[in-house]
């Protein structure tokens, strides 16, 4: 929920400062047509203060906007609104200041025009500051109090028009806090579609994993294994390249699992099938959970050369990891036998003929010692 609330903040500041580089250089140029028009009846020099602060004040949110609209997409917009709304209010307060500088020494004729004007700053910024009524606020409230203030000794007419002004502005008020709920609520709907759809995706993902993998060992399951094969089988059919498989048996498991345990041997499981994951360094490699304490590999592109180097690789972690095993006759810790078979799948044939000739190869391994690599003989199945 907060990110979406989060989301809307930063739509909402979006908008704000896409549009303050133009209220920005809007001000520049009302401040200067107010200027030109009420500073000739100000006998001090204090008009040309009042511009020079109108032009900084200016300047200083033209950068911001420009600055914060450029790297809007990646910061936290909270503290950026609040900025906006005091600039917008520091905009406000100068602008009550030229009210109350101009307004008393204005003669009759031109006071109602300052009104005028004043009502008209006040619509032309409603658009700017659609999304942030407490800006507009910040904005228009001291430019009203130093109109109020100003119109002590004010004619019928003037009153008139001021009072025009305010239900203007109470009227602005109302539509404008109901177009910002609107717009929000608008804001909100989408983050909010946009984080189920991010949530459906990640548990799509979640799902299509589990269903891919071995719950024990994270390795891929038997189905993805067959599925793999298959598809490297007719590949590699089609390339005329060979093709090898290891088939891996952990040796003396079950006197492991008598004498440490069942939850120690499916952590020792979980460590070996880290270790043959290391093992592989192609991207097109894979290592599966077989079954039981039995894992395959299958390497495509790969001959016995290659497939000899992986198994090496397998037992060299093997003996590396040195995982305890003190109920076993092939060495101190727990090692594996490995049955490969290498060969230029034939399309017609089955994927059996190569796990069989691996399962082959496998038997001779156990049979000769266990903790070694045998290759599947040729013609062998
Ligand atoms: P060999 O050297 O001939 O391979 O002997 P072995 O004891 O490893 O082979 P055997 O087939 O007799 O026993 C395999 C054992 O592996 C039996 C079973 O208790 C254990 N095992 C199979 N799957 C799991 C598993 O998921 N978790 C645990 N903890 N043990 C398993
Ligand atoms: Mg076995
Ligand atoms: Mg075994």
């Amino acid at each position: 929920m907060r990110n979406v609330q989060l989301q809307v903040n930063t739509e909402n500041a979006r908008y704000l400062l896409n549009n303050g580089r133009l209220v920005a250089l809007m001000t520049v140029a009302y401040s200067l047509i107010w200027w030109c028009l009420f500073a000739p009846s100000l006998s001090s020099s204090l008009h040309l203060l009042w511009l020079f602060c109108m032009l900084a004040l200016s300047a200083v949110f033209y950068f911001f906007a420009r600055i914060q609209s450029e790297v809007i997409d990646d910061f936290v917009p909270a503290p950026q609104l609040t900025r906006y709304f005091s600039l917008a209010t520091s905009s406000g307060v100068l602008w009550a200041v030229g009210i109350l500088l101009f307004m008393p020494v204005l003669p009759a004729s031109e006071r109602l025009l300052l009104v005028v004007l004043v009502g008209a700053l006040l619509s032309l910024v409603v658009v700017p500051n659609l999304l942030s009524i407490r800006s507009f606020n910040g904005f228009s409230i001291p430019l009203l109090l130093a109109l109020l203030v100003s119109m002590v000794e004010a004619s019928r007419t003037e009153w008139v028009a001021c009072l025009v002004l305010l239900l203007s502005w109470g009227v602005l008020n109302i539509v404008l806090r109901r177009a910002e709920t609107l717009v929000k609520a608008n804001f909100s709907e989408g983050a909010l579609n946009r984080a189920k759809a991010l949530e459906l995706a990640d548990s799509h993902a979640l799902m299509r994993h589990q269903s891919e993998r071995d719950a024990l060992t994270g390795l891929y399951n038997r189905a993805i294994f067959e599925q793999t094969l298959a598809l490297h089988w007719r590949l590699s059919s089609r390339a005329n390249t060979s093709l090898s498989l290891l088939l891996i048996d952990v040796d003396f498991f079950k006197p492991y699992n008598d004498h440490y345990g069942h939850v120690a041997g499916d952590q020792c499981l979980s460590k070996v099938a880290n270790l043959f994951t290391q093992a592989l360094q192609r991207e097109d490699d894979i290592v599966a959970r077989y079954g039981g304490e039995e894992f395959v590999m299958v390497l495509p592109n790969t001959d016995t050369k290659g497939a000899l180097q992986v198994a090496g690789r397998v037992r060299t972690l093997m003996a590396e990891a040195k995982l305890r095993h003190e109920y076993s006759t092939a060495a101190s810790y727990v090692t594996v036998s490995i049955g490969i078979s290498c060969l230029i799948p034939v399309a017609q044939q089955s994927t059996k003929e190569i796990v069989d000739k691996a399962d082959k190869a496998l038997y001779r391994a156990k049979q000769l010692g266990r903790n070694q690599a045998v290759v599947a003989a040729r013609g062998e199945v």
